[in-house]
Parts: C-alpha cells; structure tokens; sequence
C-alpha cells in the first residue's frame, strides 16, 4: 500500500494524504487499494484496506472516518460526542454527508473520489481545525467548499489562517460536460475561462473542478498562496486513482484525507 502525504500545516501538526491505487487495469474497476465501501466492492477487501492504512496513518482503525458520500452540499462538524459513538450511529452520522469538519485529534477525515474533486482545509490557530470535502460539480456549483469554510468560523477558526490542499480529480481537459452542467457553473459566478472552456473540434464545453474550487476558497477569503492544488488527472492515471468515467460508477474510490497528529 502507498500513499501519498505531506504537511498542510506543519506547525499545526495537519497532514494531508492521498491512498494510490497501486494498480492499472482498467478493466478490473476494483483492483488495487481502496477504503469505500459504498460502490461495490467486497467487503473483506476494503476493511483489509481500511486497516492498512490506519496503520499507515498511526490512527486507530475506527478513527478512519468516511462520509457516505451523495453529491450533497451537507457539512457536519465532529465534536467529541461523535467519537464516544459505536461504529454503526457514527455512520447514522454520516449518511448523505459530503464534508466534515474536526478539531479532533488523531483521527483520519477524509472523502472518496474517482474523479471528483477532494479538498482539504486546515485552520491553525490555538485550537487547530481540519475539514475534508468531496466536491463533484454539484457540490461545487452548490459551494459546499464555502460551506465547510462558514461552519470553520462558526466553530471558532479564522479565515487568515486556513490552508487548503485541492487533490487529484479529473483535469479540465478531460472532463466534458452538458451545456445544462456549464450554464449552472455560470450562474454560480464560475463561468471564467480557465473553468469552462469549450473543445475547438467538438465544441463540447469542459470544466476544470479544481480551478472552480479554488476560486470559490480565494472568493471566501482564503490566501491564494495558501492553496495547493495537486496537478494529477484521475482519468490520465489510472495506475494512481479511480476514475469513474474510465472504469464505470461501480469501482473502487481513491481515499483522500487529513490528519491532526498532535
Ligand atoms: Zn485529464
């Protein structure tokens, strides 16, 4: 198993980390390493999984926490109370959740995505905060990065002093879209170019998820040099990540995440 990680803010102790799929067919949507146990793979292996990158990660198992996922725009944030809970009322807690916010140490937070776009937020500051959203291009048009943002500050964290990481999701290029899907991202106030574009041969008009959530961060008032994006395309690199329009809805998810570590 292989991930890939780095500090978001190392002073607050915030690591961010992506699990490679470690595999490259494409015709065996399930092959290599993935946690999501939603789309259909076999249970023994992605608690195999699950387990493995817990020890990885130095969390225990039952702190690698997943949403179950629905292209939502809905946050929640993780208090103590969350933790105390069995297995099965956390995931009562998590259902139809698309981003989640903690101040928990520890503990792993993190989305599954094939080609969907994965972000990252660290607030640092006395009582540092983390928060991993799954942003597909509803949750973007319907801002759920901005969301997970408000519930930061409504929680105590301050704008000037988060970090973003932005992960792998399909690049722009790739990603073609309905003409329905471009008009919702401008009247989002995402219509730029270097978010919709349109194909010179085709004409088919394209979105770059991760520009679009990026400029949602810098518009809320998070330091442009403040975010990191990652600059790999899930449907390029199939040896690397999922990616659902390669290999089908029903495969495996790449796992990515954040860590408060002390
Ligand atoms: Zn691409």
């Amino acid at each position: 198993m292989t991930i890939e990680r780095g500090w978001l803010d190392e002073e607050a102790g915030a690591e961010w980390f992506t699990l490679l799929r470690g595999a490259s067919s494409i015709d065996e949507p399930y092959l290599g390493d993935s946690v999501c146990g939603y789309t259909g793979d076999d249970v023994v292996h992605y608690m195999e999984c699950r387990k493995n990158l817990a020890l990885i990660l130095g969390v225990d198992v039952s702190d690698l926490i997943q949403t179950r996922q629905s292209h939502t725009s809905n946050v929640v944030f993780l208090d103590d109370s969350f933790f105390v809970k069995d297995v099965g009322s956390r995931c009562g807690c998590l259902q139809d959740v698309d981003g989640i916010v903690t101040c928990h140490r520890k503990v792993a937070i993190g989305v599954n995505t094939a080609d969907c776009v994965p972000v990252l937020l660290c607030a640092a500051g006395n009582v540092p905060m983390i928060a991993a959203i799954h942003a597909g291009w509803r949750g973007t048009v319907a801002g759920i990065v901005v969301k997970a943002v408000d519930c930061m500050v409504e929680h105590g964290a301050k704008i000037e002093e988060m970090t973003a990481y932005i992960g792998v999701s399909i690049c722009g290029k790739c990603y073609e879209v309905g003409d329905e899907v471009a008009d919702m991202f401008a009247k989002a106030g995402l219509g730029e170019s270097d978010v919709i574009s349109r194909n010179d041969v085709t004409g088919k008009a394209h979105v770059n998820l991760k520009e679009a959530n990026r400029k949602l961060l810098v518009k809320v008032g998070l330091d442009y040099h403040k975010i990191t994006v990652n600059g790999d395309c899930s449907f390029e690199s199939p040896d690397k990540y999922y990616s659902a329009r390669r290999m089908g809805v029903n495969s495996g998810r790449t796992f990515t995440g954040i860590v408060l570590h002390k």
